[in-house]
């Protein structure tokens, strides 16, 4: 569940990206902008980051916006009867433009931002979304489209253009192009007032995490480690509540408190605090806005003639239904609620071992969790650490994409390629047998003001054929923190993980081999799949052996704090799980039930009681601020996705570990590339999956992965 971005360029991905009202407005023209001109210089053309300005983002974007649509007229100008050739190739080639411009638009937006560029970003928000409905809402392009695309139900198309074709009509579909005038009229009239509900959803949440503020006292602090009570006393302090501490209603600040405080009622109150955000009875209560949005989301789906919200969102995804997602939430639940019983246990054990003379409540879990954790599982970080330097973790992605795509990284020679801060270092990525360019890899390593949190990964330029087949350039970015000049940068084992997920993330964008920019597009509950895959190679023995050296003595991590890092990954896996799924199982629950039987505090109750969840764990987001699902539809009847390509992972990763070669299996690799990486969204991901693994995904991986047993008879 990492914080990232992955943006995907492709046209549709754009339109769908944005929605918000709209204003009109005249483009202004700029022809001397350099964020509109051609990319020039080696590979094909590079952005020009050395000289991008944010007071040309705004005319960029409007003029960039305006040729898009002009080159979209040009389309449903044509008096020709509409056909692949003549409507789907030009309307996959055009925003080349706006491609470009909105390359430089995220770089302000996530790597060097500032007020002036967040005000910038305002002004734009109705323009683009004006922008956007100009193209989805488009009814003369819509009608070329059906076209083309019931034409190709009666004679199909070759496989690339057929694929292009589906993907293209099912997203004007979904979003009601096929609707009459009344009903779109409708249709719209939904979803401004979902867009106005989901706007409400977030800011009573965050209404209620401001306002609810826990002020411990100097003689509360009983547990706490040094690095919390600090950020607390400032905290309290810039509140005006100086010489106090301050625990705020927030996960990152709630989580460590109950984790190490010894003061039990404080811990209940945070606890209490935390889990009754939007659920308090006043003005910030979420409980109608859930009620109206899962009721206007059904009327807008039934207009679309689906019986209900997880039909509709979920045909495109890998699931394809709301039965063969809740399935596999089914079978891994009870052993999650197994486990958490021997969680409880051994807890239970701890605290009547110290005379703490209290049964386990929710506010005790992570408490005494840690306790065990302690006892079972201890790990010392700053130990693993030494010998997770950043140097040798860069060459330990190099070494694993040589061997699994047969990819060589050389760094460009400095100043050749252009960068937006002196921190970024590029890459060239050649084949390794046939020096085939095959694109850059630019790397922002370090924390910096104005650069957003977490890491991620994103393309400033992707494959496909229809746009000339140029290098890819792909981009990782994270939030190491800079060290001083000589010093080495050292970094936790999640970070590493992270490191390596992030590289998967542009190894998929490396690896395109697709003729149109549809088929880049990402699924969700199999995108992340991928990049989960690759950051099992972090601990292969080639990659410990070769790359996971102390930084000072060049000795290779002991095999016995290998062992325990693997030990840990198991730890509270029970608590993990269950307060996952349960929230992944009401998500799915609240949008397959008739929304007229619904009060959601009630029914968040019985549906929990029905699953017997573990009276000791609560949601990991409880309905009424469960923001993935209600403040907009990103998530909705998509929780379950994490679990899914959990699943995935686990099961490939197997894959390799049983091959003749393990991890490094020439046969599998091969597979690797051509199935999983390769063909993006241009083959049916269930499809492509059953092609590198000879059958579906099964749960048994995930279950050894997790430490829960696996179910027989399969
Ligand atoms: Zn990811």
């Amino acid at each position: 569940m990492k914080k990232e971005i992955i943006k995907s360029l492709g046209i549709l991905a754009l339109v769908a990206g944005f929605q918000a009202n709209a204003q009109e407005q005249k483009p202004e023209q700029n022809m001397d902008n350099i964020l509109l001109a051609e990319w020039t210089g080696p590979y094909a053309g590079v952005p020009a980051f050395d000289k991008m300005k944010v007071e040309l983002v705004k005319p960029a974007m409007l003029t960039a916006m305006d040729k898009h649509l002009a080159e979209i007229d040009k389309i449903t100008e044509n008096s020709e009867p509409a056909t692949f050739e003549n409507t789907i190739v030009p309307f996959e080639d055009s925003g080349d433009l706006l491609n470009k411009v909105f390359t430089y638009y995220g770089i302000f937006s996530s790597n060097v931002s500032s007020p002036e560029f967040r005000e910038i970003q305002r002004e734009l928000s109705p323009e683009i979304s004006e922008y956007s409905s100009k193209i989805s809402q488009n009814t003369q392009l819509f009608e070329r489209i059906k076209t083309v695309y019931e034409n190709s139900v009666e004679n199909p198309l070759p496989a690339p253009e057929q694929r292009v074709i589906e993907l293209i009509y099912e997203e004007f579909a979904m979003e009601g192009a096929n609707l009459n005038e009344e009903d779109k009229k409708r249709y719209a009239e939904i979803n401004s007032e979902l867009s106005e509900l989901y706007t409400k959803f977030s800011n009573n949440v965050l209404a209620e995490e401001e306002n609810y503020i826990v002020y411990l006292t100097e003689g509360q602090l009983s547990g706490l480690p040094e690095s919390y009570v600090k950020s607390a006393a400032s905290t309290a302090e810039a509140n005006g509540e100086a010489g106090k501490y301050a625990v705020t209603n927030t996960r990152s600040s709630m989580d460590p408190f109950l984790t190490y405080s010894d003061e039990r009622e404080l811990r209940e109150k945070v606890w209490k605090n935390y889990y009754s955000r939007g659920d308090n009875d006043d003005e910030f209560d979420n409980n109608e806005v859930i009620k109206k949005i899962l009721k206007l989301r059904d009327e807008r789906v039934e207009l679309l003639g689906y019986d209900n919200f997880a039909q509709w969102r979920l045909q495109n995804r890998m699931a394809k239904n709301p039965e063969n997602a809740m399935e596999l939430m089914e079978a891994v639940w009870p052993a999650a609620l197994a486990r958490v019983e021997e969680e409880v246990k051994d807890m239970q054990a701890v605290a009547d071992r110290e005379g703490a003379n209290i049964t386990i409540k929710p506010w005790d879990y992570r408490y005494y969790a840690e306790k065990v954790r302690k006892e079972k599982y201890d790990l010392d970080s700053e130990e693993v650490k030494q010998y997770l330097e950043l140097g040798n973790l860069t060459d330990a992605l190099f070494y694993t994409a040589g061997e699994l795509f047969n990819f060589e990284f050389k760094p460009v020679e400095e100043g050749s390629v252009p960068v937006f801060h002196e921190d970024v270092k590029v890459w060239e990525v050649t084949d390794e047998d046939s020096g085939e360019l095959i694109g850059l890899w630019y790397l922002d390593p370090f924390a910096r003001q104005g650069k957003r949190s977490g890491a991620w990964a994103t393309t400033y330029r992707s494959y496909s054929e229809l746009e000339g087949a140029k290098p890819v350039l792909s981009s990782n970015n994270s939030n190491f923190i800079k060290p001083a000049p000589g010093e080495p940068v050292l970094v936790s084992w999640d970070d590493a993980t992270t490191f390596f997920h992030e590289f998967g993330h542009a190894l998929h964008f490396l690896a395109a081999d697709i003729k149109y920019p549809t088929l880049n597009s990402g699924v969700r509950d199999y995108t992340e799949f991928q990049s989960q895959l690759l950051e099992r190679w972090l601990s292969t023995d080639e990659v410990i052996n070769r790359y996971l050296k102390h930084h000072e003595t060049g000795e290779v991590i002991p095999n016995e704090l290998v062992a325990k890092i693997k030990k840990a990954s198991t730890f509270n896996q029970g608590f993990a799980t269950t307060e996952f799924l349960a929230s992944a199982l009401m998500d799915m629950k609240y949008h397959t039930t008739d929304p007229d039987k619904i009060e959601p505090r009630e029914f968040e109750k019985e549906t929990l009681d029905e699953l017997g969840m573990p009276e000791e764990i609560v949601m990991r987001h409880r309905s009424p601020h469960f923001g993935h699902v209600f403040s907009g539809e990103g998530y909705a009847t998509g929780y379950y996705g994490y679990l899914w390509a959990d699943v995935l992972t686990s099961d490939a990763a197997e894959a390799f570990a049983e091959s003749p070669g393990g991890f490094y299996d020439e046969n599998m690799a091969e597979k690797l590339v051509k199935y999983l990486f390769a063909p993006r969204n241009a083959m049916d991901p269930a499809e492509a999956y059953r092609k590198f693994r000879g059958r579906d995904a099964e749960i048994d991986a995930l279950m050894r992965d997790r430490g829960f047993p696996v179910p027989e008879g399969e």
